[in-house]
């Protein structure tokens, strides 16, 4: 398996399968977050490409026909956005595995009217936004060419206007931008999201976490919108990866499935 592992526990998708369009060794992203769980963005790219054939992402669905999840979801080794196949992966995804596809995009290339028609394919669209002023963007999310903060507020905004299924906002704080909650609360209640998912990097990373506790105000802020939840309240169900090496490369820290005693029945 290269494209597909997982299954992995996720705090806001389940048991979530997944499909990682642009597989390699390195991270092919257009931001380097100074968060990324990844590491450096080794291959910044801001223009989409093909990385996977259908053909090599249909026979390893098939693979995992049956395996246990709730989600397809589209993320792994970079920007799934980048795959100039990626509308085409989610129908064949749903069609092989009948279960609702989600997509976790960096919001960057979300200008492009292509893309949107990809992520309209979806079920679930969790889009980033960490900054709200260009300056902080630049400075957190550290994107690879010139892109424009309002651009992509406004792609965001048209997204959520087109699109009939739900859309999740997704803000990971750190300590640059959680001064700014209440500036990313207003700018959460212009996109209208369906959720707001409150996010701070608990995966092993340059950059260290918030606590429960200051991410607990932060949410204080986004009172009035819809699912507000931060990464601490949410429940991850145990889940098996396939493959545990493959998961671990997108997944730093990704559990081996416990060892049942067979003897006692117990974990
Ligand atoms: S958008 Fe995601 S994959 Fe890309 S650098 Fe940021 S955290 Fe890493």
């Amino acid at each position: 398996m290269s494209i597909v592992y997982g299954p992995v526990p996720s705090w806001r998708l389940a048991r979530s399968l997944g499909v990682d369009l642009t597989p390699g060794d390195v991270k092919t992203c257009s931001f380097d977050c100074i968060y990324c769980q990844l590491g450096r963005t080794a291959r910044p790219l801001a223009e989409r490409a093909q990385f996977v054939s259908l053909d090599a992402l249909a026979a390893e669905l098939e693979a995992v026909r049956g395996v246990g999840a709730d989600y397809v979801t589209f993320s792994g080794m970079g920007e799934p956005t980048l795959a100039a196949n990626l509308g085409e992966a989610i129908r064949l995804a749903r069609a092989t595995l009948g279960l609702p596809v989600a997509v976790l995009t960096n919001s960057s290339l979300m200008t492009r009217k292509d893309v949107r028609e990809d992520l309209a394919c979806a079920d679930v669209v969790v889009a980033k936004l960490d900054a709200p002023s260009q300056q902080l963007f630049e400075k957190i999310s550290r994107p690879v060419v010139d892109l424009s903060l309002r651009d992509i507020v406004e792609a965001i905004s048209l997204f959520k206007a087109e699109h009939k299924g739900k859309l999740a906002l997704e803000i990971m704080f750190v300590r640059a931008n959680k001064g700014l909650a209440a500036e990313m609360a207003a700018l959460a209640r212009r996109l209208a999201p369906d959720e707001v998912q409150i996010n701070t990097p608990l995966r092993p990373c340059a950059v260290t976490p918030l606590s429960p506790e200051t991410l607990a105000a932060v949410r204080e802020h986004f009172q009035g919108l819809p699912h507000v939840r931060t990464v601490y309240e949410g429940s991850r169900p145990e889940a098996t990866p396939i493959d545990l090496k493959e998961t671990r490369r997108r997944r730093p820290g990704a559990s081996a499935p416990r060892q049942r005693n067979h003897r006692t029945g117990k974990e």
